[in-house]
């Protein structure tokens, strides 16, 4: 009988194609993959190191997995295993902890690790995660995850990524190109290029051989392809000449998410970003200019250390003023092996608390704005497959979130829409022009 396996995935989008991956390789030999409570012989759980509590969710995690299987291998991967393996395998109930370099190499080592009665670490130094391991989300969802980069060479005082993931590299043109088109083969409509620096696209073998323009270009010219998104950009890396491509491009569509974390130049330069707020200005005014119905979503760190009230009072007032759609806010938490975590005048608890709840309030008001902005207009909505309550729901090319009655024929469907009006859950509603009405009734 096949073995069979579950997966449970903490993260972003990039740790989700990961899964995806393993779980692909491990049904290529013979696994079956079943629900987390369906008692698997096998549990692999992708971790973050980003995530607030890293360290409880997945006790969390394990604890249930033991809970559902007792006698399962219970492996954790990801982020927050290459980052903290000894305490990892600490967690009463974990077997075994992969490091960066080793995830992808999981079957090879899966019968020693059954073998194994003490919990066993293969965490090399993040260092040796030199290597591009290519991954696509599939069957997940209605969208695909493509990654087309992986580590970062950038050093922002606060972050960890780079720790954890090693130095940036990326999969070749030639392969991304051809994984696109086994993608749309599968009959995918819309792929997400993501990356940990997605922007910083073409350092192959430890060289730079190409920019991400270029891999823009050659992906446009999939056949099939429907759409396009890039997930997440720096944007010093976002030029001019990608915002043109986007806006000629019919593939590419006009949504962007730019990370900013700071509207205060002196924060900025304490975070060690590469750009200042002028420059993100510039980027934000210039998506607008050539797309006027883009959408544009920006990071935020509140409560950095150091950050005054006029700091603050100054992010709040540029993103006020900036034409953007919505915001992610993220409470700034002290991360070891930071430079950040040794800086003076960390932030209260409380006034990081008062400061997100602001930006939250702020961000709802952008994104209501947005959505009012769009009213009246047609779109295209690429409708997704989970059903809540008798609806469904899809987004737009420019992300707008749309609800409808739900009719299992839309699924994974693009479909024209008139845009008629923000219902009480804040969701776009929508009539379909030429069939009936998609409304919620
Ligand atoms: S660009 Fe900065 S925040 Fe983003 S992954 Fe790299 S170091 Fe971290």
């Amino acid at each position: 009988m096949n073995r069979k396996v579950a997966f449970y995935t903490l993260g972003c989008k990039l740790n989700y194609s990961e899964t995806s991956t393993i779980a692909r390789q491990m049904e290529e030999r013979g696994f079956q993959r079943v629900g987390f409570q369906e008692h698997p012989d096998v549990y692999v759980i992708n971790t973050c190191s980003v995530t607030d509590n890293a360290d409880k969710k997945c006790r969390k995690v394990v604890r249930e997995a033991r809970r559902h299987a007792p006698d399962a291998l219970v492996v954790i991967v990801g982020c927050y295993a290459q980052l903290k393996p000894r305490e990892i395998a600490e967690i009463p109930g974990v077997n075994a902890v992969l490091g960066a370099a080793e995830k992808f190499r999981l079957l090879d080592h899966l019968e020693d690790l059954t073998r194994a009665q003490t919990p066993q670490v293969l965490a090399s130094e993040v260092s040796e995660a030199r290597q591009f391991h290519a991954s696509y989300s599939l069957n997940d969802r209605t969208r695909t995850f493509l990654k087309v980069q992986d580590g970062c060479d950038y050093g922002c005082s606060f972050c960890t990524i780079p720790l954890a993931r090693g130095k940036s590299r990326s999969d070749t043109l030639d392969h991304l190109v051809a994984s696109a088109q086994d993608i749309v083969a599968s009959g995918v409509k819309e792929i997400v290029l993501t990356g940990v620096n997605t922007g910083d696209w073409g350092i192959i073998d430890g060289k730079r051989q190409g920019r991400f323009i270029e891999l823009a270009r050659a992906l446009d010219e999939v056949e099939g392809l429907e759409r396009i998104r890039i997930s997440s950009i720096e944007p010093n890396l976002l030029h001019h000449d990608i915002i043109d491509f986007v806006a000629e491009s019919q593939r590419f569509v006009p949504h962007f998410h730019i990370p900013l974390q700071s509207g205060s130049n002196r924060i900025l330069g304490l975070m060690r970003r590469r750009y200042r707020r002028e420059l993100y200005a510039a980027r934000v005014a210039h998506i607008k200019e050539r797309m006027p119905h883009a959408c544009i979503g920006v990071d935020v760190i509140v409560g950095f250390p150091g950050e005054t009230d006029e700091d603050f009072r100054e992010t709040y007032q540029f993103l006020n003023e900036l034409d953007i759609s919505y915001l992610h806010v993220f409470t700034y938490s002290e991360r070891p092996n930071t430079l950040a975590v040794q800086f003076e005048q960390p932030v209260p608890a409380a006034v990081r608390a008062e400061r997100s709840r602001m930006l939250h309030i702020l961000s709802d008001k952008k994104r209501r704005h947005f959505y009012e902005s769009q009213v009246g207009s047609v779109r295209q909505v690429l409708f997704e497959a989970d059903v809540e309550d008798g609806s469904m729901h899809g987004f737009t090319e420019n992300y707008v979130r749309v609800q409808a009655k739900y009719d299992p024929l839309l699924i994974n469907e693009i479909k024209t829409v008139h845009l008629t009006g923000i219902n009480a859950e804040g969701f776009m509603e929508v009539t379909e022009p030429e069939f009936q009405p998609l409304v919620h009734s």
